[in-house]
């Protein structure tokens, strides 16, 4: 999509996963470049937009955070029917976001056959301390290669792997083109 001065083009990102992954601290280090630890629970959904220049290419990206909660699932078709690329989160500390990713895959399912999508998985909070690590690196990677996402495993809290991450997605989505 071209905006008005026929020079940005609008790509929209969505990012889902469990809630308290860290979608919000990712999104919040890569428009903001910051990092809060106190929690805030996000209803419904929060909104931001990035310019970004890729191979040659003036992108608008515009980021939409969703919420995680159960009660929220029927507002999410509203965030990603018009997405180009979604972002799937999960804690590598907490199993059970990582045994969620499918749920989500499956979720996006109809409108990934349909309009194509560009996909990237996330392990987030990649400072935490190796012992307290439940998501081996190796096996989620393999997942993503399975399901043709991009793979990064991030800290929102450092900034590691965060913008590479979202570089690889929108570099990806815009060679698709
Ligand atoms: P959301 O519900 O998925 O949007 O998760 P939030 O972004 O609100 O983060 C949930 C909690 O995890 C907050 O207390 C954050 O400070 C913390 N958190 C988020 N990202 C990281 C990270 O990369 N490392 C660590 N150690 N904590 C994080």
């Amino acid at each position: 999509k071209q905006n008005q001065q026929g020079q940005k083009k609008d790509v929209k990102v969505v990012m889902l996963g469990d809630k308290a992954v860290g979608k919000s601290s990712l999104a919040s280090r890569f428009c903001f470049d910051k990092f809060q630890s106190e929690y805030e629970i996000t209803i419904g959904g929060v909104y931001n937009s990035v310019d970004m220049a890729v191979k040659g290419q003036q992108l608008k990206i515009h980021l939409w955070d969703t919420a995680g909660e159960e009660k929220f699932k029927s507002l999410l078709s509203l965030y990603y029917r018009d997405a180009n690329a979604a972002i799937i989160v999960y804690d590598i500390t907490q199993i059970e976001t990582f045994n969620s990713i499918q749920g989500w895959l499956t979720e996006l399912d109809d409108k990934i056959q349909k309009d194509g999508m560009v996909l990237a998985l996330v392990g987030n909070k990649c400072d935490c301390l190796e012992s307290d690590r439940k998501v081996p690196k190796q096996k989620a990677s393999e997942f993503a290669k399975t399901h043709g996402m991009i793979f990064y495993e991030t800290s929102a809290k450092t900034g590691e792997g965060v913008k590479p991450m979202f570089t690889q997605l929108i570099e990806q989505y815009a060679q698709d083109k």
